[in-house]
């Protein structure tokens, strides 16, 4: 059993990780960067370490820092949270090179997972169903244009190693391909360092539905059914429900099953989340994230289990504490990101909360490190908080949110909650009846945003 764990990252996620740890009687060591000193993940956590100036290059993503952390503190295992290190397979394996216990996945894993030409080849041979495209990577222009002639336009060129909704781009005709090849390519290259490319037929009004699975690293999986998180903006998530409004019973059951023998199969440790485009009653595999997603919430919500405790518990060799029959899904779960940005443009709007209340009552949770006279720093990304709500069903769960939005207060600096407002006069919000590009057309529509 571990007595200390360290986490690897900063804000809401690194509560959420040292909030478990208290709960089973575990010592948690933050780290910071010097522009952190004052966070509330380090006023929560037993112990903290400095590990660095404000950027996140030289603190939360420097490995000798993080690693030295963990000797300076005793701390036996290393929770990542997700972003920064949390899929970076060379940080796994100095993490066990140093005898230490990476909470997640294995290295080889992640690497797989991470390169998305090798992620789709291996769930097509696990028998999980992909989107029509090339075979593999595209190496030039004129095979790409092949290529969209044979599968028929739109097609999506995506970079190998994008993620972060960067290194994708559509081609609506033969004509955009030139221009989206060299594109996708070149950001590619300059984000991840890695300019290879492939091709996909581009759906045009999917729904983004993905599928929670959890492995114990000894060929036993389940799934804990579907999130959906179609509503985007520029391919990120901002609010996200479980169960998917449009999935059915029979539905749930054949996607999940497939995705939880697959990783079964491949002795999976841990949680991961296998990402579908659902149009027309089929799934499309588009990528698989090695760890825990932001929206997490609705899950727990849903299942009433704690994916963290999990994570650690599978860390520590023990038995996942839940078999697929004992998980059943109880009434429905909404998740909202709020984020210090200003609408309409979204800019992110760092600066002091003068005040903030957290809402409260039946069905509400709010994970945010937020607290009144709280700077929050330019340096990293802009979510300050989660809400999440839960009701019986979906009206309530709706109806809830709705009344949850109204007690939260977060002064001094602009928020993406009058998003929400407005969203919840939404007919179509209360309908379920949005795909991926709903929000955008309503952004352009209702704030002129583009
Ligand atoms: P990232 O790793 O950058 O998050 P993903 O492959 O997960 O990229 O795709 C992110 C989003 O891009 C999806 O949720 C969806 O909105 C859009 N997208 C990706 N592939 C396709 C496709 N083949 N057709 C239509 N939209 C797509």
């Amino acid at each position: 059993m571990f007595d200390k764990i360290l986490i690897a990252n900063r804000g809401e996620i690194a509560l959420r990780v040292i909030r478990a740890c208290r709960e089973m009687g575990i010592q948690s060591v933050a780290v910071h960067s010097t522009a952190d000193a004052d966070a509330m993940h380090v006023r929560m956590a037993d112990e903290s370490v400095c590990i660095g100036p404000p950027s996140g290059t030289q603190s939360y993503l420097s490995i000798p820092a993080i690693i030295s952390a963990c000797e300076i503190t005793g701390a036996q295992a290393i929770h990542p949270g997700y972003g920064f290190l949390s899929e970076n397979a060379n940080f796994v394996q100095i993490v066990e090179d140093h005898g230490l216990t990476f909470i997640g996945p294995t290295a080889e894993h992640i690497r797989i997972m991470g390169d998305k030409i090798t992620a789709k080849d291996t769930m097509k041979d696990l028998g999980v169903p992909c989107v029509p495209g090339s075979d593999g990577g595209v190496p030039d222009l004129d095979t790409a244009k092949k290529i969209g002639e044979e599968i028929g336009y739109p097609v999506i060129i995506k970079a190998t190693a994008g993620g972060g909704g960067r290194g994708m781009k559509v081609a609506k005709t033969a004509a955009d391909m030139e221009q989206a090849f060299m594109t996708a390519r070149a950001e590619g290259k300059a984000a991840f360092g890695n300019d290879e490319v492939y091709i996909e037929k581009y759906l045009t009004t999917p729904r983004h539905i993905e599928i929670q699975v959890f492995g114990d690293g000894k060929g036993k999986a389940v799934h804990l059914g579907e999130r959906d998180c179609s509503l985007q903006r520029r391919h990120q998530k901002v609010f996200e429900e479980a169960p998917g409004p449009c999935i059915t019973p029979e539905e749930r059951a054949r996607i999940g099953k497939t995705c939880a023998d697959a990783v079964a199969k491949i002795n999976y440790i841990g949680a991961g989340t296998i990402e579908f485009l659902y149009e027309n009653g089929e799934f499309y595999f588009i990528e698989m994230n090695t760890r825990l997603q932001v929206e997490h919430p609705v899950t727990e919500g849903i299942f009433g289990v704690d994916l963290v405790r999990e994570q650690i518990r599978v860390a520590e060799g023990l038995p996942m504490s839940f078999s697929q029959d004992d998980l059943e899904i109880n009434g429905h779960s909404i998740e909202v990101r709020i984020n210090a940005e200003k609408l309409p443009n979204f800019a992110p709007c760092p600066g002091k909360i003068t005040q903030y209340h957290a809402p409260g009552g039946l069905g509400v949770r709010m994970d945010s490190a937020l607290y009144d006279g709280y700077s929050i720093p330019p340096y990293y990304d802009s979510l300050i908080g989660k809400l999440i709500v839960h009701g019986r069903d979906r009206p309530e769960a709706l109806a809830r949110l709705s009344r949850a939005l109204g007690e939260l207060i977060v002064d001094g600096v602009d928020t993406t909650v009058p998003l929400f407002h407005a969203l919840l006069e939404e007919k179509d919000i209360h309908t379920g009846e949005y795909n991926i590009h709903w929000l955008e057309h309503w952004l352009e529509t209702n704030l002129g945003n583009a």
